[in-house]
């Protein structure tokens, strides 16, 4: 793991107060395995943990999916131009995919916890993984991040993309999750509600392999 030099090539606004970034490296000494997080180190010095949101079979230029908060990181954001030279430690983080155990997969983010769902997502679709995918999301204003890559592979049928209040989600979905491998993603107040509904629908928390982000931006 060390630093590598990399340009953004492209500030997407996804929804208010969320923006995708694009970096690509300026060598191929990077990868990453999907779920995983980097450093980012903005032009200013300034540096935020932000997760992968991209697959991981073009590890060349990787997709940040971010929410602009009030913040340091968030100030150095609305300052980032397409065109900077930032720096990028890692990858860092045991967030990952666990082996294949035939059961299905049921994820569960909140707002921009889509990140790592996604790479993960597309990461197993890429590579033929043969479990069952299944995604409930808690979107911030009904803005369901990466919309345009989760609408068509539920309408063809190739995952199950659900999105509301987690609580409806778990409840609605429990008897599924009994016997899935449980991952979820998001801020703290997220994950915390995630906790409460599971235990409240009988599903055992310490199945639950979650990331956080840290408190709400
Ligand atoms: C593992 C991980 C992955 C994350 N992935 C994402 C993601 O994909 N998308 C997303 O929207 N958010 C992500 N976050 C949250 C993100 O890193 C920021 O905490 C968030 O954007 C708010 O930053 P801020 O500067 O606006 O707020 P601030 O209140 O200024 O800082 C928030 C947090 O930044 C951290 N911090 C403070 N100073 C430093 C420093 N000098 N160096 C490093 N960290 C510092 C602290 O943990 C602090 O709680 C992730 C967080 C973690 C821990």
């Amino acid at each position: 793991m060390h630093a590598h030099n990399a340009a953004v090539t492209e500030i997407e606004e996804l929804a208010p107060s969320v923006v995708q970034i694009t970096v690509a490296f300026d060598d191929e000494s990077f990868s990453f395995e999907p779920g995983q997080w980097v450093n980012f180190r903005f032009p200013d010095g300034v540096s935020r943990a932000y997760t992968i949101a991209s697959a991981a079979h073009r590890p060349g230029a990787v997709q940040l999916c971010v929410r602009v908060g009030p913040g340091r990181g968030g100030k150095a954001l609305m300052r980032l131009d397409a065109g900077a030279q930032v720096t990028i430690d890692g990858p860092y983080g045991d967030f990952v995919l666990p082996p294949n155990d035939g059961r299905k997969i049921v994820f569960m983010a909140g707002d921009t916890g889509i990140a790592p769902i996604r790479s993960m997502v597309l990461s197993m679709l890429a590579n033929g993984d043969p479990r069952k995918i299944c995604v409930l999301y808690e979107p911030d204003q009904r803005n369901i991040l990466y919309a345009s890559d989760f609408d068509p592979l539920a309408r063809d049928g190739a995952i199950v993309h659900e999105s509301g209040k987690i609580e409806v989600l778990i409840a609605r979905n429990r008897e599924a999750m009994t016997a899935a491998t449980l991952m979820a993603a998001g801020f703290d107040p997220f994950l915390g509600r995630v906790a409460d509904a599971l235990h409240e629908n009988g599903i055992d928390t310490k199945r639950l392999i979650s990331e956080t982000f840290g408190p709400m931006p």
